[in-house]
């Protein structure tokens, strides 16, 4: 499968990456971690930044991580305004920190930072897939 099936609205179809999407597919967000010097890269890298090479694994993101920071986004770029209001959050999972929207189930008031959340891939009602963050207790 190509990337034109990622996000709210798809700005590639063809990368070096396209294997984040059959993940996705299957439910599961990965990153990707260099076999050389053991960087991990989100969103996926096929290349590394760091030693400059291309033997890289996938690696599933894991299910706990903790809130690092958050904005609430009330004005919407071009394409994206149906969506407002969201919020936009930065995930620390260790060795990765991700960068993506909350879920609509966690409630304004409730958003701390250092709460647990983890990610959960869901289906546009165009039938694009995303990623969002949810409670660390949620039910899928
Ligand atoms: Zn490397």
């Amino acid at each position: 499968m190509g990337f034109e099936k990622f996000g709210h609205k798809s700005y590639t179809a063809l990368t070096k990456v396209a294997g984040f999407v059959d993940r996705l597919v299957q439910g599961e967000l990965f990153a990707t971690r260099c076999s050389g010097c053991g960087r991990i890269y989100f969103p996926p890298r096929a290349d590394c930044a760091g030693c400059l090479g291309s033997a890289m694994q996938w690696e599933k993101i894991p299910e706990k991580g903790k809130l690092v920071s958050f904005t609430r986004v009330n004005y919407a770029p071009a394409g994206f305004e149906a969506d407002v209001p969201y919020t936009l959050a930065l995930v620390d999972f260790g060795e990765v920190k991700v960068f993506g929207r909350l879920g609509s189930t966690v409630a304004e008031d409730e958003i701390k930072v250092g709460m647990e959340l983890k990610p959960l891939v869901v289906t546009l009602p165009d039938g694009q897939l995303t990623y969002e963050f949810v409670l660390g207790n949620h039910k899928a």
